[in-house]
């Protein structure tokens, strides 16, 4: 019994061993609870500060978000630019949280190198494709903005689009060449391993089943054991279920599937991204596409979920793909899966402080694999005492979004909506 999702990164990578319950009394200076990028990195940058570092995943390293995405490594923030952070947080404090995207990139990349860490990792690019005028001049501005605090930015015309990915139809586009690919779960693995190898204990099918403060810090109550811990950093992200009361409130649940074809032959392969790239273009309704070490086509996105939806849905993604990439023969699916994802307002991360001693991050926002790692080293630092007001991140008390119970299907619900005005900005199919 392997207690791991069924998806392609699962199946892909080098198997490990389940590791052993948390069991009996044990002691902390900072517990972790969640093993998906933002608990691991969190673990591994606290253990090298010389923390005694507790970590505990209720299910197995990487079976949350970290282990379903798509394995693009994306160095900034899903709708907003430098400008507009700063604008929104202040120059001090959005000057912070923009120099941590814009490095985010390379410090996954950094550590995968320093680790040694298998996961078939590429530093090839992110490319935004412009489906519009009005999205061809965002990336102007996208370009001047992140160039100008030294990132390896270009804008692309459409003939650059085309010749980088293959498709003609897009305007034209952008490109950040720190960004890239890898195998999600391996890379997961790898930060575990790393993370134990600095002095990290993690333990798997361990559920935190209750929290409360205690002199001198904080209990955990997991099936078997009591964890005393000075310190606690929630990494539960969508799966927080109803563990610290308001949490799941802050922010909106996205439900997203991924799918990927059999390895596709030679001569179709080489039709597109031949350096090997991730391409996530300007849509509401993004189409995206990257491959796999073996040329399997990946390609994923949000819909409107319903009775049908784990068969309809990966279809829908397969036609897809084929039309968009005017492929009548592409291979049929070989696997398709699905995961929830965090979205915060304002679609920047933050850091939810209900309590003394207690901190929950959340980075993702559909950019989670380069941001959930950068904020683990920033809530590596709080665990070792670096005020909360000193981190790059934002940080607040919980304040649960307004009618939670209705807006948490907003994501999903209003996809038609999208899908609508992206086809009024841009009629033309893509092909190449
Ligand atoms: C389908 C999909 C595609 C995506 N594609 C991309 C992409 O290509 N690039 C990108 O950058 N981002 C992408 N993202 C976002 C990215 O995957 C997430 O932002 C990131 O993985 C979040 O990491 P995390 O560690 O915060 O949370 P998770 O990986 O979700 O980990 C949370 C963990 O907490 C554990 N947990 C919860 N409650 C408890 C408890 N009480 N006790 C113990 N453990 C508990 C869960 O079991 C889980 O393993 C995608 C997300 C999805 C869903």
């Amino acid at each position: 019994m392997t207690f791991d999702p069924d998806t392609l990164w699962h199946a892909s990578s080098c198997a490990t061993s389940l590791r052993p319950a948390a069991s009996g009394q044990i002691a902390a200076d900072l517990l972790v609870v969640g093993g998906g990028f933002a608990g691991l990195s969190t673990a591994l940058h606290a253990a090298e500060a010389g923390l005694q570092v507790v970590l505990v995943e209720a299910q197995r390293i990487a079976w949350g978000a970290s282990g379903r995405n798509a394995g693009f490594v994306v160095p900034n923030f899903a709708k907003v630019d430098p400008d507009a952070v700063c604008m929104a947080l202040g120059e001090d404090q959005g000057g912070r949280l923009v120099r941590m995207a814009a490095g985010s990139a390379d410090l996954v990349f950094d550590l995968i190198r320093r680790h040694a860490i298998g996961c078939d990792a590429l530093q090839s690019g992110w490319i935004q494709p412009s489906h519009s005028a009005a999205a061809l001049a965002k990336a102007r501005d996208r370009v001047q903005q992140w160039a100008a605090l030294g990132r390896p930015v270009d804008l692309l015309d459409a003939a650059a689009i085309n010749r980088l990915t293959g498709v003609r139809g897009w305007l034209g586009g952008w490109i950040d060449r720190s960004g890239g690919v890898l195998n999600p779960v391996g890379y997961a693995r790898g930060l575990a391993v790393a993370a134990e190898r600095a002095g990290a204990r993690i333990f798997e099918r361990s559920t935190v089943t209750s929290l409360g403060p205690v002199p001198g810090g904080w209990l955990a109550q997991t099936g078997h054991a009591s964890i005393f811990t000075k310190k606690v950093v929630l990494a539960t992200n969508a799966y927080v279920g109803d563990l610290m009361p308001g949490l799941a409130q802050c922010f909106l649940p996205l439900r997203v599937f991924q799918v990927a074809t059999e390895p596709l032959p030679q001569q179709m392969r080489r039709q597109l991204l031949p350096g090997g790239q991730c391409v996530s273009d300007s849509r509401r309704n993004l189409f995206t596409f990257r491959f796999d070490a073996e040329n399997r086509l990946i390609s994923g996105g949000m819909h409107v979920f319903g009775p049908g939806a784990a068969t309809r849905v990966p279809r829908a993604i397969h036609r897809r793909m084929a039309r968009m990439l005017d492929l009548p023969d592409l291979p049929p699916l070989a696997y398709a899966w699905s995961g929830t994802a965090a979205v915060m307002p304002g679609f920047l991360p933050r850091l939810i402080t209900p309590a003394s001693g207690l901190i929950a991050g959340f980075a993702c926002n559909g950019r989670g694999i380069a941001m959930t790692t950068a904020l683990g080293r920033e809530l590596a630092l709080w665990s070792a005492g670096t005020p909360v007001a000193a981190l790059a991140i934002p940080a607040s008390p919980p304040s649960p979004i307004p009618m939670h119970a209705l807006m948490r299907h907003a994501p999903n619900a209003l996809l038609p909506v999208s899908h609508l005005r992206d086809q009024m900005e841009s009629p033309v199919d893509l092909a190449h």
